[in-house]
């Protein structure tokens, strides 16, 4: 089978398109004909360095598609049975293997594509505004890179729980996809103090909450933009990682609170996992959640992918095509 695999760290001229055997499932895992691969940021910092892996490494750990083998022990699911996961064991290939615990089902009214869209980056938004900061009705939120894969969702479902919504983006053509997302107000960051803009958007108070996956870039102000004990959630690295800092700047700023959180601690149990992907298939359903698929390669243009993703050149989704 064909898969994309990176054998030195580096740029994405580091992805290679290579022929390798099928893997086979051990005992608790099972394999899948991936259908939709969902390219994350993630998969950068794998391919660069900055998240070390063994190499050589398929890349890859969201995609969706139908069950081609079961390892032992694994009850549950059934082969030809369309299934969908963030926890996949090299995402970007024709076969991909998977643990059974970190599995969940497609429902039918829902497409591998779009499975393959909305588990990783959506579970991201679910657990940053249902749990690390629940956010409640009429409660500020400042959501960096708004026209982003995690951005469009988290928009929607901060405004799903009655938040008050600040979005910052790079582009116009961006703030009107924030705008369209559900933000009540947006600032384009590469132009304009998105710190001035949060106090302007409290009335000077400063926000409850800033969702921060750009990182480096926009630690510091992220945390001149909060209230008073109010919590920065910085979960993502887009500009870079943020460097050490001194904890005494929290209390200077007034009582904060920082977390680092990841989705893996958050979808630890199966049926966390379950039910936060059950509350998206719902909500598309529903049509109260709607996911942006932004750009879509062929398998073998996965370093097209990255170039667009680190450029700031894609919004929504990133998807894969391995039968393309
Ligand atoms: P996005 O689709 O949001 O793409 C990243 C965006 O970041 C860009 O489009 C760009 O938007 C913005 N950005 C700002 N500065 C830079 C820069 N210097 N280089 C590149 N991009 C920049 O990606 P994802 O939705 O996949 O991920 C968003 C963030 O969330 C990432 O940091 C990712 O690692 C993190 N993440 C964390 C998870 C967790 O559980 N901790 C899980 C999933 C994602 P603009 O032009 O508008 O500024």
């Amino acid at each position: 089978m064909r898969a994309i695999r990176v054998h030195e760290t580096g740029g994405a001229d580091q992805l290679r398109v290579d022929d390798i055997p099928a893997p086979e499932p051990a005992a608790g895992e099972l394999r899948f004909r991936v259908e939709a691969i969902g390219v994350n940021f993630i998969d950068t910092y794998k391919r660069s360095g900055l998240y070390p892996v063994p190499l050589p490494h398929t890349l890859g750990q969201e995609a969706a598609g139908v069950v081609t083998a079961l390892g032992a022990g694994v009850s549950g699911f059934r082969v030809g049975e369309r299934v969908g996961s963030t926890a996949v064991q090299g995402a970007y290939a024709e076969e991909a293997i998977v643990p059974a615990a970190q599995t969940v089902k497609v429902p039918g009214h829902v497409s591998s594509e779009l499975a393959a869209a909305v588990l990783l980056q959506g579970m991201t938004a679910h657990y940053l505004a249902c749990d690390t900061w629940p956010l409640k009705p009429g409660e500020s939120a400042l959501v960096h890179a708004g026209a982003g894969g995690v951005g469009l969702l988290l928009i929607q479902i901060a405004k799903m729980r009655g938040a008050r919504v600040l979005a910052t983006v790079g582009s116009d053509e961006k703030a009107e996809l924030a705008r369209r997302a559900g933000a009540d107000a947006v600032c384009v960051y590469t132009r304009e103090d998105f710190t001035a803009a949060a106090r302007a958007f409290t009335s000077g108070r400063g926000v409850d909450v800033v969702y921060d996956g750009v990182g480096r870039s926009t630690f510091e102000g992220s945390l001149n933009s909060l209230r008073p004990r109010g919590l920065l959630a910085t979960f993502g690295n887009a500009s870079g990682a943020v460097p050490p800092f001194n904890p005494l700047l929290l209390s200077q700023k007034g009582s904060l609170y920082l977390t680092r959180p990841t989705l893996q601690a958050y979808i630890a149990t199966p049926d966390e996992l379950r039910s936060r992907a059950q509350d998206l298939f719902s909500w598309i359903t529903q049509g109260r959640l709607h996911v942006r698929i932004g750009a879509k390669f062929p398998l073998a243009g996965a370093a097209d992918a990255h170039r667009a993703l680190e450029g700031r050149a894609t919004t929504g989704k990133v998807l894969l095509e391995p039968a393309a």
